[in-house]
């Protein structure tokens, strides 16, 4: 045995000594889609977040619309700045909780990685073309099933799979009471709620920051609960959902849980957010823009396979013509949306020499 084994095995024993008695412990996973050899170094659920980090998708949440679209100014938040927030909240959330904060990472990194371009305006538009259907979550499987690494997948364990299929459920319940709809871990259930403190928080900010809505605009019901500014909500959202969840902890069961007036405040400020932000004209006026070029392209590629194959850069489909475009859009970025329609459809101007 080489001393690298030594390594990660004293760290899953350390996990096995440090965590509450409710953390998915890394050495009881129940496994990867395919069997493979433990990494010498690192416990499962680290090398699931490493695999998410490396990958292509994860890389391209860095021009993916999260609420405004392509936006110039340097402050706005993309899909890779939403996920980085979801991401450090989750981790504060399971650590003061004892829960494997390796795995909570992991799902939290790899919760977005089946967004489409434009925000849930993609989404919905694949949805509707598409006969097979589409939803983010179902898509993130796909990628790190099948997508990612030219069709061999990441091959995630089934933890982190779980974490990323459940982790939304759009104007949903905060927290779930349909077990269907949990995350078989609490690190996965973590993830969920961390998802909805950092958009709501991070959608205002940057509502204001646009002009859309005004600081005094938000209703003062929220203010008086969750707090005057962007980081006092977060704080005051993060302490209720760990001190709620310590004080439910009975007869040996823990469930995640937030207070009544926090959990209140935090349905109203989203329903703020979608009533005046999401739904407003400003924002989805452009999204309405956006799904066109989507539309095009879908009509494009369904037409012409063997533009889309060239596109695709293969020789082959890997499933239906259906299926493949609609992955293929999925996982573009808004800018190379724009560029492929652009390159498609409109004519290149003529250069002056
Ligand atoms: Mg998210």
């Amino acid at each position: 045995m080489g001393v690298g084994v030594l390594i990660r095995e004293s760290l899953e024993e350390l996990e096995r000594v440090t965590l509450s008695p409710h953390a998915q412990l890394s050495s009881q996973s129940k496994g990867r889609l395919r069997e493979e050899e433990e990494c010498d170094l690192r416990p499962a659920f680290q090398r699931d977040r490493d695999r998410i980090i490396h990958s292509k998708s994860f890389r391209r949440l860095k021009h993916k619309t999260q609420v405004f679209l392509s936006p110039t100014g340097d402050h706005y938040r993309t899909r890779l700045t939403h996920t980085l927030e979801v991401a450090q909240i989750a981790r504060t959330i399971s650590k003061a909780l004892r829960l494997n904060e390796d795995l909570t990472e992991a799902i939290a990194l790899g919760h977005d990685l089946g967004h489409t371009p434009f925000g849930h305006a993609g989404e919905e538009v694949l949805n509707q073309i598409s006969p097979q259907g589409f939803s983010h979550p179902e898509q993130g499987l796909r990628v790190v099933d099948l997508l990612e690494r030219e069709g061999k997948g990441l091959n995630l364990t089934y933890e982190v799979r779980d974490g990323i299929v459940k982790h939304s459920k759009g104007k949903g319940e905060v927290i779930p009471t349909n077990p269907s709809e949990k995350a078989s871990t609490l690190e996965g259930q973590v993830v969920r709620i961390a998802d909805i403190i950092a958009y709501v928080n991070h959608d205002l900010d940057d509502a204001i920051r646009a002009g859309v809505i005004d600081e005094q605009d938000i209703p003062p019901e929220c203010s008086q609960i969750l707090g005057q500014t962007h980081g006092e909500r977060i704080d005051t959202m993060v302490k209720d959902v760990i001190y709620s969840t310590l004080c439910c902890h009975q007869q040996g069961k823990i469930s995640l849980s937030m207070s009544q007036p926090v959990l209140e405040a935090v349905v109203r400020l989203r329903d703020f957010l979608y009533e005046r932000v999401y739904d407003s004209e400003v924002v989805h006026g452009d999204f309405v823009k956006a799904s066109k070029i989507l539309i095009e392209l879908y009509e494009k590629f369904t037409r012409d396979v063997d533009l889309f194959l060239r596109e695709m850069d293969r020789d082959n489909l890997y499933d239906t013509i259906e299926v493949c475009a609609c992955d293929y859009l999925a996982g573009m970025t808004d800018r190379y949306a724009f560029h492929l329609y652009e390159r498609i459809y409109l004519p290149k101007p003529w250069l002056i020499l």
